[in-house]
């Protein structure tokens, strides 16, 4: 049985070596299975019978053992200039995710979720104010980007990037997560690059430490939004597991295992965590570490269970001159797509769906620092 009550399996929950062992048991040669990887993967196949590539019988074993989709598009949303697109899916259970494509000059990049809510209960966020519902297998999350990267394939176009920045703490669905980047980064069958993929975690210290042992070059954020305990754990519950001391640590483990540039995430909110000093702070962590880092600040987008404010234009400026004076570059993020709800942290299934949210979604504008 899956979570979702079906006894079939979905496809993408399978690993390569999943399906070796499953055409065997059908009768038939390992190769099939690398057939079966480059059907779902390259050429992004998705009945049974797409299957041009095997036997007939073979396709009708795949029709009888497993289920193609668990994601059911029920809603889609574009910004009026185009360039961001958000889908609200429904599980078979009931639950809802969402996914969110930005088009950049030359990038695609998808922004997708891992769990339905969140259980790790930031004050600002509103996949965080839901709670968690529950976790996505790792197929849930793969076909998201399948579902986006065959849109995309229609128009020309392919998914040249990867942001864990959905709904969800990834390192908090770690297995899943990880088997469904890895998936994706399978060369195969989809094949896209470790160096494209951002995982964004709100910073569970060990579970860092443990991606650090797993060998892969896969980008690391880590959401900061404070530079001392005490103020990072009011806006972060479980910051008071991960004092920023062991963050750190854990960071510098990811940064020596992977020679990675360390993203770090700032939302800014207005007379909260704004402040010049904070800034001093943060490059004072970040040289403490011998981490090279980059900064990504973001003002904070409303959402209905919040009343923080984001900071005015004056006060990111100011901060992010204290980072470019210690020489640590920094992106502002600046508001897109205001029209759809897509913004960082306004992720909210339908549950909000209907709530009036003002929205931002990322953007970047470097403002200095070193390349
Ligand atoms: N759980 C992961 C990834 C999803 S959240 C994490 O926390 O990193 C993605 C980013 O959006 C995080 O940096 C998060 O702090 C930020 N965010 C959450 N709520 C926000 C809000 N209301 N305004 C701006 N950014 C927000
Ligand atoms: Fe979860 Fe990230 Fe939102 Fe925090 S910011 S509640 S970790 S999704």
């Amino acid at each position: 049985m899956n979570v979702s009550g079906e006894s079939k399996p979905l496809v993408y929950d399978l690993t390569y070596e999943d399906w070796e062992a499953w055409v065997q048991n059908q009768g038939q040669p390992r190769y099939r299975a690398r057939q079966i990887w480059e059907g779902l993967y390259k050429h992004l196949w998705h009945r049974p019978e797409d299957f041009s590539t095997l036997p007939k019988a073979l396709r009708e074993a795949l029709a009888r053992d497993f289920t193609f989709s668990h994601l059911t598009p029920v809603k889609e949303r574009q910004s009026r200039d185009g360039e961001t697109h958000k889908t609200l899916f429904h599980l078979p259970d009931g639950a809802a995710v969402e996914t969110v494509r930005m088009r950049y000059v030359r990038r695609r990049t998808l922004c997708i979720s891992t769990q339905a809510g969140c259980a790790m209960g930031c004050v600002f966020c509103a996949t965080g104010q839901l709670g968690l519902l529950r976790h996505l297998t790792p197929g849930e999350i793969v076909e998201q980007v399948l579902y986006y990267a065959r849109k995309l394939r229609a128009q020309g176009d392919r998914v040249t990037n990867i942001v864990v920045m959905g709904m969800g703490e990834p390192l908090h669905n770690y297995a899943a997560t990880l088997q469904a980047m890895d998936t994706l980064n399978d060369p195969r069958g989809f094949g896209l690059g470790a160096r494209r993929i951002t995982i964004s975690t709100v910073g569970l210290a060990p579970k860092i430490r443990q991606l650090a042992r797993e060998g892969k070059q896969y980008n690391l954020a880590v959401s900061l939004h404070a530079a001392d305990d005490d103020l990072r754990s009011a806006l972060i519950p479980v910051a008071r597991r991960y004092p920023l001391a062991d963050l750190f640590d854990a960071c510098r483990a990811y940064f020596q295992a992977t020679r990675r540039r360390i993203t770090f995430e700032w939302t800014m909110i207005r007379d909260v965590n704004d402040s010049p000093q904070q800034a001093e702070r943060l490059a004072r962590w970040i040289r403490e570490y011998g981490l090279v880092a980059h900064v990504n600040v973001i003002p904070l987008n409303p959402t209905p269970g919040y009343e923080g404010r984001p900071s005015p234009r004056q006060r990111i400026e100011a901060f992010a001159a204290v980072l470019e004076a210690h020489g640590i570059p920094c992106t502002v993020r600046v508001r897109r797509g205001i029209d759809i709800q897509a913004g960082c942290g306004q992720l909210a299934g339908e549950r909000l769906e209907r709530g009036k949210m003002a929205l931002h979604v990322a953007t970047g504008k470097r403002v200095g620092g070193r390349a």
